[in-house]
C-alpha cells in the first residue's frame, strides 16, 4: 500500500460516503479505511436500507456490493438513477463477478466505477477520491454555468450568440425584450432579417472570413445599428460583435439600447435650430435652409422671395411698457409670421433682436408681395399698444421683400442686402409697409411700394 493512495483526502468539506456489504468483516474495513481517509461514512447491509439512506442522507458516493440479500446491488443502482435526488451520486460497485457482461451490465446502468474483490483497500480508496474529484469538478462547472445563466438572463444589455452562417442560436431575455419576441422565439432566425441588409452582409463577409483569429478582433467595437423589432419598427442600438474564441465557431453580439440617448440627441439638434424666445427658428437654421433653397432654385429655375420685417419703434415700446412686455410682444409677432409659413419650402425666422426673416420657395414676385402685405397687415391687426410710436397706436413692422430666379451669377448676399434696402427704404417712407423688388441676373428689376 503506497503512502500517497493513503493520504487523507483534500477536501473543502468533509464527503459523506455509505458503504452497501451483507457481509460484515467486509464492510467494517472498507468502513475504517473510509474514516482514515476523513470522509464521513454511512453503512447498509441490504439493498432496500441503502436507498432509504441514500434517500435521506445524499451522500456525495456510493460503494455498493452486487451480491445482497433480496434487491441486489444492480437493482439498488438502477432505482437510485430513476431519482432525480440521487440520479446523480456516483455509484462505485465492488463484486467478485468479474465476468466482462458483469462489468459491461454494471457501466449500462449508470455505475461510476467497478472494483473487483477481494478488494485491495488502496484501490478503492484511489477510485473513491478520483470519483469524488470528478464529480467536485463536474459540480463548479454546473455551478459556473448556472451561475453564467444568471448573469445573462438579469443583464441589461440583449445578448445573441451567431452562427457564421447569420443564424441566431440563442438570445436573452433583454433581448427578446428589446426586439419584443418571445423568449427562444429569435432562435434559428436569420441575422440577415433585423439588420439592414448592407449591415448585415458586413457582418456576413466578416464571419466568412474566418474571423476568428486576431485579425478577427477589428469586428469589435460597438457601431450604431437599426435593428427591426417583431412589429416591423426600427430601434437605434449600440451593436458590439465579439467572437467566442477558442475554436468554438459562434459569435457574441451585445446589444446596447440607445433609444433614450437618441431622443435626447434629436432633441438637442432641435434645440440648437430654434430660437430660445419665440420659439420659431433661429439664424443659424434659417441661413442653412436659405443655402438649400437657393441651389435648389438655381436647378429648378424657380423663383424665391425673402421678406426681411423689421419692428417699428421697438425701443420705444421696451422703454415704455418694459423688456417682460417687449419679449411677450416679439413672441406674438413671431407667431403672426409663422402661421403665413406654412409650405415645406417656407421659413419664418428671428434673425436678430426685432428683426425678423421669412423665405418663401417656389413663390414668384406677386405672390410674395401678397404675402409681405399680408403679414404686415397681421400684425397691425394684432393691437398690441405701442404708447411711444409716431407710426401708429400698435405695434408695427417694416418689410422688405425681394424675389430671385437665382442662377450661377447671383450671390445670394447680394439677395439679402436687396431685401434689407428694402426694408430701410420703408422705414425712411415712414415705416408700417412693404416694399418689393424683383432682382436677379435673368431679370429686369422692378419695385413696388405697397401698405400705407
Ligand atoms: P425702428 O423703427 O427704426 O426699427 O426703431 P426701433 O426702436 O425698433 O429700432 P432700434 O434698433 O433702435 O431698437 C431695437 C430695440 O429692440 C432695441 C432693443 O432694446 C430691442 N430688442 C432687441 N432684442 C430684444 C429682445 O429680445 N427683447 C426685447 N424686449 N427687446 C429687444
Ligand atoms: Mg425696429
Ligand atoms: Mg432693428
Amino acid at each position: 500500500m503506497s503512502i500517497s493512495a493513503l493520504a487523507p483526502a483534500a477536501t473543502t468539506r468533509q464527503a459523506a460516503i455509505l458503504i452497501v456489504d451483507d457481509a460484515p468483516a467486509q464492510l467494517g474495513a472498507v468502513r475504517s479505511m473510509m474514516l482514515d481517509q476523513g470522509y464521513q461514512t454511512f453503512v447498509a447491509n441490504s439493498g432496500e436500507r441503502a436507498l432509504a439512506i441514500a434517500q435521506r442522507a445524499r451522500p456525495d458516493l456510493i460503494l455498493l456490493d452486487i451480491v445482497l440479500p433480496g434487491m441486489d446491488g444492480m437493482e439498488v443502482c438502477r432505482r437510485l438513477k430513476l431519482h432525480p435526488a440521487t440520479c446523480n451520486i456516483p455509484v462505485i460497485f465492488m463484486s467478485a463477478r468479474t465476468e466482462t457482461d458483469d462489468i459491461v451490465a454494471a457501466f449500462d446502468i449508470g455505475a461510476a466505477d467497478y472494483i473487483p474483490k477481494p478488494l485491495r483497500l488502496a484501490e478503492v480508496c484511489a477510485r473513491v477520491r478520483a470519483q469524488l474529484q470528478f464529480r467536485r469538478t463536474s459540480l463548479s462547472q454546473q455551478q459556473q454555468a448556472e451561475r453564467l445563466r444568471l448573469i445573462v438572463d438579469g443583464m441589461d444589455e440583449g445578448l445573441m450568440v451567431i452562427e457564421p452562417s447569420g443564424r441566431i442560436q440563442y438570445t436573452n431575455p433583454a433581448c427578446d425584450r428589446y426586439l419584443g419576441y418571445a423568449p427562444g422565439e429569435l432562435a434559428g432566425a436569420a441575422l440577415d432579417d433585423l439588420l439592414a441588409p448592407s449591415v448585415a452582409q458586413e457582418y456576413l463577409e466578416l464571419f466568412g472570413q474566418g474571423a476568428f483569429d486576431a485579425a478577427g478582433a477589428h469586428c469589435r467595437g460597438a457601431r450604431e445599428v437599426l435593428i427591426r423589432q417583431r412589429d416591423g419598427s426600427l430601434r437605434a442600438m449600440d451593436f458590439t460583435l465579439t467572437p467566442m474564441g477558442d475554436e468554438q465557431p459562434l459569435f457574441i453580439a451585445l446589444l446596447h439600447d440607445i433609444t433614450h440617448h437618441k431622443q435626447s440627441e434629436n432633441a438637442l439638434q432641435r434645440a440648437a435650430l430654434l430660437d430660445p424666445l419665440t420659439k420659431i427658428a433661429n439664424r443659424r437654421h434659417f441661413d442653412a435652409f436659405m443655402d438649400k433653397e437657393w441651389q435648389r432654385a438655381i436647378r429648378s429655375s424657380q423663383p424665391l422671395s425673402l421678406v426681411v420685417l423689421d419692428v417699428d419703434h421697438f425701443k420705444g415700446y421696451n422703454d415704455s411698457l418694459g423688456h417682460v412686455a417687449g419679449d411677450a410682444c416679439l413672441q406674438q409677432v413671431a407667431m403672426a409670421l409663422q402661421s403665413h409659413a406654412l409650405r415645406a419650402t417656407d421659413l419664418a425666422a428671428r434673425y436678430g433682436g426685432e428683426e425678423f426673416v421669412l423665405l418663401f420657395g417656389e413663390t414668384g414676385f406677386e405672390a410674395a408681395c401678397a404675402l409681405a402685405e399680408a403679414i404686415r397687415a397681421h400684425i397691425e391687426s394684432l393691437g398690441i399698444p405701442n404708447p411711444r410710436s409716431p407710426t401708429s397706436h400698435w405695434v408695427t413692422a417694416s418689410l422688405g421683400v425681394a424675389t430671385i430666379v437665382p442662377t450661377q451669377l447671383d450671390d445670394i448676399k447680394e439677395f439679402f442686402v436687396q431685401a434689407d434696402r428694402a426694408m430701410y427704404a420703408v422705414k425712411e417712407a415712414g415705416r408700417n409697409g412693404v416694399r418689393a423688388l424683383q432682382t436677379g441676373a435673368a431679370f429686369a428689376p422692378i419695385a413696388r411700394a405697397i401698405g400705407s
